[in-house]
């Protein structure tokens, strides 16, 4: 049913004519395989070939014309991983003449977005690698409407959260298996092939050891933003009260604190929490307030972010399911634990996420310290992180050890074997913890939310010498405020001033608060200086530099 496209709404001899009269054609963003995205029109695919088919004509457009670059290593990724050899995506390509002796075409009339899940049975991989960069990338171009025909091609089942993936569009999404069911050619009348990669802040150590991205491109705003646009298609609206965020405490409004509660997100198969009810008592105990245990295994995706969607803060062990932090309020806390010997630092895909500007989480990490709570499982299968299989060497080196060292990702036995251990937690580190907790949470709390507007360059900056005698002299600098102040209610507002002697490759920067100044100290005479002017906003919004200035004295 969900699978039958709508041929009415195409003309099938208009559409053919096109294909054999102008055959493919592709217009691409991009200089680099890694950030490239490719528009075609009747891009095809041949499922018997297991290929997609570019149909050469005198008319068809291939931007950029890489010859066979193309295959050095690939014209694109298909996932938002960075230049993964499993995800490359190119093309075959034949005259249109074939067409002659090929099947007819089936055409599909929906704009439609080609890419891979990367992991589609992780929750945090769904929504980092697929999920966010999909919506965006729909945004990104005006064809990829809510009625887009999203395809994925890396060839794996619906896999446990198809739902999610539908909440992207309103049509049904086509996995690589379904497309044979459309006959041996189909034709995409207007495709776009690829995924951004802008919202993406987390490497998982496939060249160098995990971490965020060197580049991180993306705010809170833009994951507040997807996330808000989510639980509406989930039927979710955040509670609210009084206009504030649940995530704050209230501490001076008690009245308020009876509403908030805490989020334990609990794991019932692997890297368990041993002694749970001891960790509630103690969250209520600290901070009085309601604790609601929620775990993929009991409830549904979206009653589970109805619950994120007001809690005050998220405890839950590292994994994949405190992706979900990206659902809580403004203002929440997001207690992360990690097992033995597992440095918190070297696994921050959940600190990153709560840490970018503007998502205005609050993140703690606790560890296991001690080794008598740590409950290990050397005997099952390597990728749950069993040890047995290993030489007996290695096996006694993985057990003394207190910290996995760096590693790559993702066979490394002694990560395995660590991060898949249960964990007692012990009550009276935790609740020093919570104590930090809500202790940062209240000085965090004073710089909230301030603007994030930039300023201009500064206007109309000019400077004056003169020469007081043979060893003095005077430079003023003076310029008038960026244009977009005059609009704005900035608490601070200061300007820097950068001098350089010509020829010299130090400068001597300065900080003020007014609008001009005279500089004596370290002028010379007879000098030619170069002065930049920038202004700064709230300590840390810097404004561009206005055009350098030569001063000669
Ligand atoms: N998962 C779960 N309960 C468990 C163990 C795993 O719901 O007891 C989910 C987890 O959230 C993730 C998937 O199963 O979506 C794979 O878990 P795994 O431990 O392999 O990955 P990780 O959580 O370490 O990313």
């Amino acid at each position: 049913r969900s699978q039958e496209l709508s041929q009415a709404r195409i003309d099938y001899h208009v559409a053919l004519q096109a294909l054999q009269e102008q055959g493919t054609g592709m217009v691409c963003t991009g200089k680099m395989h890694t950030d490239r995205i490719c528009r075609f029109d009747y891009l095809c695919y041949s499922s018997e070939a297991e290929e997609f088919v570019f149909f050469q004509s005198n008319l068809s457009v291939m931007l950029p014309n890489l010859g066979s670059r193309r295959f050095q290593p690939a014209l694109l990724d298909l996932s938002s991983v960075e230049d993964h050899n499993t995800q490359y995506f190119n093309f075959l390509e034949l005259p249109v003449a074939a067409l002659k002796f090929m099947p007819k075409p089936v055409f599909v009339p929906d704009a439609t977005l080609i890419l891979n899940r990367f992991n589609p049975d992780n929750l945090m991989h769904i929504f980092h690698d697929d999920l966010l960069p999909a919506f965006y990338t729909m945004k990104q171009y005006s064809d990829l409407d809510g009625e887009a025909r999203l395809v994925f091609m890396e060839g794996w089942g619906e896999g446990p959260y198809f739902d999610l993936y539908r909440l992207l569009s309103s049509k049904q999404p086509l996995l690589k298996e379904h497309l044979r069911n459309f006959g041996k050619l189909m034709c995409f009348t207007k495709s776009y092939v690829g995924l951004s990669k802008m919202t993406t802040w987390y490497q998982y150590g496939f060249v160098q050891p995990q971490g965020p991205k060197a580049n991180v491109l993306v705010s809170g705003n833009e994951v507040r933003q997807f996330a808000s646009s989510l639980m509406k298609k989930m039927n979710i609206t955040a509670v609210k009260i009084g206009g504030n965020d649940r995530g704050r405490v209230e501490h001076e409004n008690k009245g308020e604190a009876s509403d908030q509660y805490v989020v334990i997100f609990s794991r019932s198969t692997t890297r368990l929490i041993l002694n749970e009810a001891e960790v509630v008592m103690a969250i209520v105990q600290e901070l009085q307030m309601r604790v609601v245990t929620v775990s993929l295994e009991e409830q549904s995706f979206p009653s589970i972010v109805q619950v994120i969607s007001g809690a005050s803060m998220l405890v839950s062990m590292h994994g994949a399911q405190l992706i979900t932090s990206l659902f809580l309020p403004r203002g929440a806390v997001v207690v992360e634990l990690f097992p033995f010997a597992v440095n918190p630092e070297h696994y921050t895909p959940y600190k990153t996420l709560a840490s970018l500007p503007g998502m205005d989480l609050h993140y703690i990490s606790w560890r296991n310290t001690k080794e008598e709570n740590t409950v290990t499982y050397p005997d099952r299968p390597w990728e749950e992180g069993g040890i047995v299989h290993l030489e007996k060497e290695d096996q006694r080196r993985i057990l003394k050890s207190k910290e996995v060292p760096r590693h790559l990702c993702c066979r490394n036995p002694e990560w395995l074997f660590r991060i898949y251990q249960d964990t007692l937690v012990d009550i009276p580190s935790f609740m020093e913890l919570l104590k930090e907790a809500t202790k940062t949470k209240l000085s965090l709390r004073k710089d909230k939310a301030s603007s994030t507007v930039h300023p201009g360059r500064v206007r109309e900056a000019q400077c004056q010498t003169s020469v007081q005698t043979t060893k003095e002299a005077k430079l003023t600098v003076s310029w008038q405020i960026p244009w977009n102040l005059k609009y704005l209610k900035v608490r601070d507002v200061k300007y820097e001033v950068w001098i350089q002697e010509q020829g010299e490759n130090t400068y001597m920067p300065y900080i003020l608060p007014q609008q001009n100044y005279t500089f004596s100290e370290n002028i010379k005479p007879f000098t030619t200086y170069l002065v930049w002017v920038r202004c700064i906003f709230n300590k840390n919004l810097l404004g561009p530099f206005a055009d350098v200035l030569t001063c000669k004295t």
